[in-house]
């Protein structure tokens, strides 16, 4: 039930008790306000109906009184003389209206007599009434007589004694009933009864004709063996109809105002509910998460103060949202999306069945990390800021621009047809050509961009995303401001694609495989250490050699995760033999990329501190081809390794490019010369020559000489003969797993590892680090 229904109702049931109620006493009171009147009517009938009696008394016993005292009626009665006698009862009688008058002896024998059927000499009950006068004025005696009443009253007829009587009656008939009816309102009926019913007064009440009569009956005193009773009846229905009457309009006023109420307390009831509904209407949107509900509640009241309360609650509930949703979905420092929000996005985007190509383009801003080194971050956060804004303004990238990382940024647009994909891409690199001003500076920037087009429903947005990526990665190995990602001139790339996923998702479920390859000491034939060499366990196509994922996961960037992997569990395994005492020095392979993870020294001193390693018993393999890029950085970065404690080898060295000086300006511990040259050795001079000054050079740089790829014994007796330190290849031991080069190494002796600092402190040197680099 509404809470209006419920207020109304309770209004209504409330007036309804009360009317109820105060109808029910009035029509109680009503009803014994009618009976009282009845009583009280009967009362006044009874004394006027006494009253009547006791004055026709007065009147019959004066009469009868005036024709006793008449001197020639005595003369009569003496004679007897019947017919004078009768014609002055006659005389008498009318004279007061009487109608029966009769003249009887003293012993009550019938002398003369007037309106009466009784014969001279018949007995007349003269005794009784003789008896009855005696006793007082009030009371009325009354006789039947041929059927009739009447009342009689008997005087002695003196001279000077009683010699007779007189007595002289009215009759008792309809028109004396009436006249007390008229006088009265009470019905009035005489009767007779034979037998005595009862004496003096009693009020029944009785139902007669439908109705509720209230009588009284009054007993008259008679002279013969019969009763007359006067009885006088009052309808109580009669008299409550008045009340009746008020009680029934009251009762239609409170109809009326029931009715009145009703619809009154209702529209209230509404009045006071519908801003309340108003406002739960409100509370529903805002719980289904729409924040603009406008609430229309404007009131002083209460409901106005909850109103304004829940507007304010409101405000508040959606900026809160607003923020979050902007952290979750926004860059803070350029205010575009973030990948999360643009790859939502690009992903409605594609999966709009009836939508154009869709034209996907990666931004690289370049040299982003100069700017941010040799001008400092806030110009560098400045740089970001305005290449957000320039991007923000190519027409057709609208709001659909982000950024994805620290200086590379993402946009995406419909294209009219797929022609239209270059000279998007042309227009955003137009955007960053000019150069921006950051505190009163111009700064030249410039970008590279990788673009990618495709109809939608037929890729998904990642791969999509993807796609431009790679293409910004060919468009930045060929040093060409853009390019597009072509499906066709490149079937592989889709395997390429779907390998990105499987390195994921083989990091994320631990299919990647250490494999151990030993380093032996070239004199003594001793164990110097081993080299890590990855393996790829796949699920269904077998163990995978680095050369099947390490060159695209150097394309793609994943290296670094790949690496932080490897060096995670090298560095475990090596801290395991080293607490076992049994230390044994692994050598890691990193990438060029990774050497510019400004973050790399910080992550192997947090590695070796974690699982407590010497950091001598760690060797990093770079190849030189890692310099070539930014040899300044990667030197400081090999400084700051160096400066842990860590031991850097030069890999394939040779190959490279590297210049002299810049070798000997690199903190590194030992070269290894490549295997081309070492499988060369057996049967080209020139090889040889290449061999023998490369083992020199390393010597004369004191740097301990490595050879890799040593397959024959030959090859191995020549390189001991030019000064080889180190040896490696399959002639000693190919790449093994764990368990295998565990049972490789037993009874044989492992080379000692340099004594570390007594007080050696791995979090020391960290310390260290991290102050050098920061
Ligand atoms: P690398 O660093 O030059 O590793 C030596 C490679 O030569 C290994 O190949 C090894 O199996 C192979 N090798 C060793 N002795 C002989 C021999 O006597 N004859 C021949 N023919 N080959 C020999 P692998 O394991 O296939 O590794 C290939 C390359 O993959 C490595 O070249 C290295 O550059 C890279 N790599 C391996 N593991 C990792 C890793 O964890 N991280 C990185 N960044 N690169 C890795
Ligand atoms: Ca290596
Ligand atoms: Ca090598």
């Amino acid at each position: 039930m509404s809470l209006r229904t419920r207020i109304a109702l309770t209004f209504m049931l409330l007036l309804t008790a009360v009317l109820g109620a105060a109808l029910g006493a009035v029509s109680v009171a009503n009803r014994g306000n009618a009976e009282r009147d009845v009583e009280r009517q009967l009362e006044f009938g009874a004394q006027t109906f006494s009253g009547l009696l006791k004055s026709n008394r007065q009147l019959l016993t004066q009469a009868a009184q005036a024709v006793a005292d008449d001197y020639g009626f005595r003369g009569a009665v003496a004679e007897r003389d019947t017919d004078t006698l009768v014609s002055v009862l006659e005389n008498g009688g009318s004279r007061v209206g009487a109608a029966m008058v009769v003249l009887t002896s003293l012993d009550g024998r019938v002398i003369a007599a007037s309106g009466s059927h009784l014969i001279t000499g018949a007995q007349f009950p003269i005794a009784a009434l003789q008896r009855n006068g005696a006793a007082g004025d009030s009371t009325a005696n009354v006789m039947v007589d041929n059927g009739k009443i009447y009342q009689v009253v008997a005087v002695p007829v003196k001279s000077p004694l009683p010699v007779a009587w007189i007595t002289m009656g009215f009759e008792l008939d309809a028109r004396a009933a009436q006249s007390i009816a008229t006088i009265t309102g009470l019905g009035v009926a005489l009767s007779v009864h034979s037998a005595q019913v009862s004496r003096g007064l009693r009020n029944t009440v009785g139902d007669l004709r439908g109705n509720d009569i209230v009588t009284r009956q009054i007993a008259l005193e008679s002279l013969d063996k019969t009763q007359v009773y006067a009885t006088l009846s009052r309808s109580l229905a009669e008299a409550r109809a008045p009340f009746e009457r008020l009680t029934s309009t009251l009762f239609r006023i409170a109809g009326v105002s029931l009715i009145g109420f009703g619809w009154a307390a209702f529209w209230i009831a509404r009045n006071i509910t519908r801003p309340l509904r108003d406002l739960t209407q409100s509370v529903d949107q805002i719980r289904e998460g729409s924040y603009d509900v406008e609430l229309t509640v404007q009131r002083r009241d209460e409901l106005g103060v909850l109103a304004e309360g829940l507007q304010l609650m409101q405000s508040a509930v959606k900026s809160r949202d607003q923020s979050i949703r902007r952290l979750a979905y926004e860059d803070t420092l350029t205010g575009l999306q973030n990948r999360t929000a643009f790859s939502a996005n690009l992903t409605q985007a594609v999966n709009d069945p009836r939508g154009s190509p869709i034209g996907v383009a990666v931004i690289n801003l370049n040299r982003f990390r100069r700017i941010n080194e040799y001008l400092g971050y806030s110009v560098g956060d400045g740089v970001l800021t305005k290449t957000a804004e320039r991007l923000a303004t190519v027409p057709s990238a609208g709001t659909a621009v982000a950024r994805l990382a620290a200086d590379q940024f993402a946009a995406f647009t419909r294209l009219a047809n797929s022609e239209d994909l270059l000279a998007w891409g042309a227009s955003l690199l137009a955007a960053l050509s000019e150069p921006v001003v950051i505190e009163a500076q111009p700064i030249d920037i410039s970008a590279t961009v990788g673009l990618a087009a495709a109809h939608t429903d037929t890729v998904s947005a990642d791969d999509l995303l993807r796609c431009a990526e790679l293409a910004l990665e060919h468009a930045r190995r060929d040093k060409r401001p853009l390019a597009i990602y072509e499906e066709a001139l490149n079937p592989a790339a889709r395997d390429q694609l779907s390998l990105l996923g499987e390195l994921r998702h083989a990091i994320e479920h631990n299919e990647f495989r250490l494999f151990f390859q030993p380093k032996i000491e070239m004199t003594t034939n001793n164990i110097a250490g081993a080299e890590v060499l990855l393996r790829w366990q796949h699920p269904t196509r077998g163990l995978l050699s680095p050369a099947a994922f390490v060159p695209f996961a150097e394309q793609t960037g994943f290296i670094r995760r790949l690496t932080r992997w490897t060096l995670d569990h090298a560095i475990a395994q090596a801290a395991e033999w080293h607490c076992a005492g049994k230390p044994l020095p692994l050598a890691v392979n990193i990438s060029a990329d990774d050497v510019s993870d400004p973050r790399l020294d910080t992550r192997v001193a947090g590695l070796l501190t974690r699982h407590q390693l010497p950091p001598s018993l760690l060797t990093l393999e770079l190849t030189e081809s890692g310099f070539i890029d930014d040899p300044k950085r990667a030197l400081s970065m090999l400084d700051a390794l160096a400066v842990l404690g860590v031991n850097i080898s030069i890999d394939d060295f040779g190959t490279g490019y590297s210049s002299l000086s810049l070798l000997a300006r690199m903190p590194a511990h030992e070269v290894k010369i490549d295997r081309s040259f070492v499988q060369g050795l057996e049967t080209d001079a020139e090889y040889a020559a290449i061999v023998r000054s490369a083992i020199e050079m390393g010597h004369s740089l004191g740097l301990k000489v490595v050879a890799e790829g040593i397959e024959t014994e030959v090859a191995a007796q020549r390189l001991r003969a030019l000064g080889c330190d180190i040896a490696q290849g399959y002639l000693y031991a190919k790449p093994m797993p764990l368990e295998q080069l565990q049972t490789w190494l037993e009874g044989r002796v492992r080379v000692p590892v340099i004594a570390l600092p007594i007080d050696f402190n791995v979090e020391d040197v960290t310390d260290t680090i991290s102050l050098a680099t920061y």
